[in-house]
């Protein structure tokens, strides 16, 4: 049976997005994974994933020789192995080759594309979800049901102790819970009034703050606010724990980053905050219950593939005219879409 290596080694939420495409192999034969530290922790428990190669390429095997090794461990066994490039550089591209598989499958975009021995079309009108499943599809193949492509997590026990235990500490079993993700590593993804909008969410539920370590002083700002009523769980579960909590919040409201993604894969109802990105870039919220919040018309919109650590013009207007109420009134009609269903 042939066996498929996934090569993803970009952002987290793009491995929470190829999650469509390793399930859609998985009915093939096994699959295996090379992911960054960060990413190989979300893969953990998944029924899609035989293993996870771990490739650290910004730290221990930053050189050729880790390099090597990663692609001596990752190595092919048989002629119809297919190596599968989620991430389109030529250093994935080379590490397929040196792992010696003859097969290698990515975009017709990518900067590897010229070792690839077939080229799949980049389909920008397309979610990144379903453009990455489209790499084990024929290029004909008619667009799949969104629950084939919806991404998809599995926290295991240990994970959902460690949320037990968070809401325990905190009285929150049994309440109701709305998450808020204010954090994002590109400055200009942050939107500006999470604190007030705690204030207002308070009134549905008691509000959870996701998100890193590197969130702290955001989630305190909002913990102040909302006269400590809020809860500030950043830094304080995994990335599949900060999975596990998403799935018990009745909504998450969020920035284009990665927590968009992990309740994309529990389903959680979600408003993701667009400001310098747009949904057509592929990366919108997928799931069933979904709205976005952002500023139309506006037009710098959008400015760069991430979003700039400052806004290029100053005045910041994806994100600063993008008011309370106008968030509030799509957590109306998330939560009115729910209770219709
Ligand atoms: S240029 Fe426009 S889209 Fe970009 S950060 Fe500034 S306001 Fe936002």
């Amino acid at each position: 049976m042939s066996r498929a290596l996934v090569i993803q080694t970009s952002f987290l939420g793009d491995m929470v997005l190829t999650t469509g495409l390793l399930r859609e192999l998985a009915q093939r034969g096994p699959v295996d994974v090379v992911a960054t530290p960060t990413s190989a922790e979300i893969l953990a428990h998944h029924p899609a994933v035989r293993h996870v190669y771990r490739f650290d390429k910004r730290g221990t095997h930053a050189g050729i020789g880790g390099f090597r090794a990663v692609a001596r461990l990752a190595r092919a066994h048989d002629p119809t192995d297919v190596a599968y490039l989620a991430q389109g550089s030529l250093r994935s591209a080379a590490l397929a080759m040196a792992a010696g598989f003859q097969q290698r499958v990515g975009f017709d975009s990518s900067a590897g594309r010229f070792l690839y021995t077939r080229q799949v079309p980049h389909r920008r009108e397309l979610h990144h979800a379903e453009r990455l499943w489209r790499l084990a599809a024929s290029d004909d193949q008619a667009s799949p049901p969104a629950s084939t492509v919806r991404p998809s997590l599995h926290p295991g026990p240990e994970e959902e102790d460690a949320v037990q235990r968070l809401l325990d500490v905190n009285a929150l079993a049994g309440e109701t819970m709305v998450a808020v993700a204010p954090g994002s590593i590109w400055g200009t993804k942050r939107w500006p009034y999470y604190s007030a909008l705690a204030r207002r969410l308070s009134l549905l539920g008691r509000v959870v703050v996701i998100g890193s370590d590197k969130d702290r002083e955001l989630a305190a700002e909002i913990v102040h606010e909302t006269f400590g009523s809020a809860i500030d769980a950043t830094g304080r579960l995994s990335l599949l724990g900060s999975a596990a909590l998403l799935r018990r919040a009745l909504v998450l409201v969020t920035n284009d980053s990665a927590p968009l993604h992990l309740a994309s894969a529990v389903d959680t109802p979600t408003v993701a905050l667009f400001g310098p990105t747009v949904p057509a870039f592929g990366f919108g919220p997928l799931a069933t219950a979904r709205r976005i919040a952002e500023v139309p018309m506006l037009e710098c919109r959008p400015c760069d593939a991430h979003g700039p650590q400052r806004c290029p013009l100053t005045h910041w207007r994806c994100m600063r005219d993008l008011n309370v109420a106008d968030v509030l009134e799509a957590v109306d009609a998330v939560q009115r879409e729910v209770q219709e269903r």
